[in-house]
């Protein structure tokens, strides 16, 4: 029997991972999640100590995937996806905190380790059933780059990256609009939250119900559940067997969040999550007062890839702990508040705060952050102010290349940042991408004239 999958809103069918893979949003606009998490048992997860990462992935991703993929089929999958490096970085001078880089990846986020296992997966599925797809996609800049590199050249799939072409730095827009084949990329005259807007309208709009669509953003379970597998890497790497960790995590949409969520609700000891947010800050004042209130229109940071005024995980996150909130951000169930204080620590961190972080963390311990990590190291000093570590072990997460922002470094730290070799392939390229108004009717002209 395989796992299934039902939407946070409750009217429509439970489905397996195949199909929550497919559509991406469920009919009634509320997202997949687990009825039922599988889980490892402990052995099992003090075994990971040995094992790269590759193989880790397969191990929690297998429980998952019995009945749709063989064993051998998401190995090598697994194999084939996670080629590089997962450096664990430690911090002199403070004990048992190590930094964990998720940007080591083509386009040098974190979100190469989603959209590269999506991008095999749903290959896959076509080739099988014979069918194509268009891929709509908005990015605040690192999904674009991550989502266009995984799927270019996938036979079957086409892309489409909106992006606001105002908050995306030259050097984010390059690991996208290069590409060309079957992917085209989209400038908008709007924020991000116009383009998720134009995307999640493209979806419900019965006039193009006849164009297969589906989405990459973390709105796809496809995305979370590969995002899980680096909590239990870290654990591996830092923790005794059974020890708990602390994570912090620089959160937007809140899916790299819920990975770590689904790793602990999967077995993973976990004391502390840190999810701690730019100026857009409905999530901790949530934390703090049980209300929540949407920031809209989003704010503008420096952790651009953060400017998110109405996170679309929280409705996940809210599931796990008993309550219900639709896609507006209407709460109809209230959840365990207490339960998500005792797990969840959350700060909101002013662009001042995240310049000081570079600053500070690279006198005192030579280390280098961009503005997502910096918010993340931040707000785990903050947690620290809460409530101590002890000698428990602690990974602060590192979303994004420093290199990806280097005109903000080099204004903190007056020098730039060594440029990874595949970001600078993509700046010899030439750009190709379209532009136009953030008007829904134009968008969905340019859809339909392109089919
Ligand atoms: C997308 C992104 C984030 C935020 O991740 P969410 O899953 O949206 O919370 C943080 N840092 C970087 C560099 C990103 O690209």
């Amino acid at each position: 029997m395989p796992l299934l999958f039902s939407s946070t809103n409750g009217q429509s069918p439970a489905v397996t991972l195949r199909e929550a893979f497919l559509r991406g949003l469920a009919p009634d606009r509320g997202l997949y999640f687990p009825e039922k998490f599988p889980t490892l048992a402990p052995d099992e997860i003090a075994s990971f100590a040995s094992l790269p990462y590759h193989e880790i992935a397969f191990r929690v991703l297998s429980k998952y995937t019995s009945g749709i993929l063989t064993d051998a089929e998401l190995a090598a999958i697994c194999r084939d996806a996670y080629n590089f490096d997962v450096p664990l970085e430690k911090v002199a001078n403070l004990d048992r905190v190590h930094i964990l880089r998720l940007d080591q990846g083509p386009t040098a986020s974190f979100k190469d380790f989603a959209a590269r296992m999506m991008a095999r997966l749903m290959g896959k599925f076509l080739r099988e059933d014979g069918n194509e797809l268009t891929i709509l996609t908005a990015t605040s800049g690192d999904t674009g780059s991550a989502v266009a590199h995984a799927f270019h050249n996938i036979p079957g799939i086409r892309v489409i990256v909106l992006f606001p072409y105002a908050e995306v730095s030259a050097r984010q827009r390059k690991l996208m609009t290069v590409l060309d084949g079957n992917v085209r990329t989209v400038a908008i005259d709007g924020k991000f939250d116009d383009c998720q807007a134009i995307v999640k309208r493209a979806f419900g709009d019965p006039a193009l119900n006849h164009l297969p669509l589906s989405s990459a953003n973390s709105i796809n379970i496809g995305r979370l559940l590969p995002q899980s597998v680096y909590y239990f890497y870290a654990a591996s790497r830092l923790a005794k067997p059974g020890e708990p960790m602390v994570f912090s995590i620089p959160s937007g949409n809140f899916g790299d969040m819920m990975g770590s969520v689904v790793a602990r609700q999967m077995g993973l000891p976990v004391k502390k999550i840190v999810a701690s947010v730019n100026d857009n800050d409905a999530f901790p004042r949530f934390l703090a007062s049980g209300h929540y209130q949407k920031i809209s229109p989003s704010r503008n940071s420096l952790s651009n890839a953060m400017n998110v005024g109405h996170p679309s995980n929280l409705a996940r996150l809210v599931a796990v702990y008993g309550g219900q909130m639709d896609e507006t951000g209407q709460i109809n169930r209230a959840p365990d508040l207490a339960a998500m204080r005792r797990d969840i620590f959350s700060s909101s961190i002013t662009d001042h705060r995240t310049r000081e972080t570079v600053k500070d963390v690279w006198v005192k311990h030579q280390l280098l952050l961009e503005p997502h990590g910096a918010v993340a190291w931040r707000g785990f000093l903050d947690s620290l102010a809460d409530e101590p570590l002890g000698d428990l072990p602690a990974a602060i997460l590192e979303t994004a290349h420093p290199a990806k922002f280097p005109e903000e470094i080099e204004k903190i730290l007056g020098f730039s940042p060594a440029v990874p070799a595949a970001i600078a392939a993509a700046e010899k390229l030439p750009e190709k991408f379209d532009h136009m108004s953030a008007h829904y009717d134009t968008f969905k002209q340019y859809l339909l004239e392109r089919h």
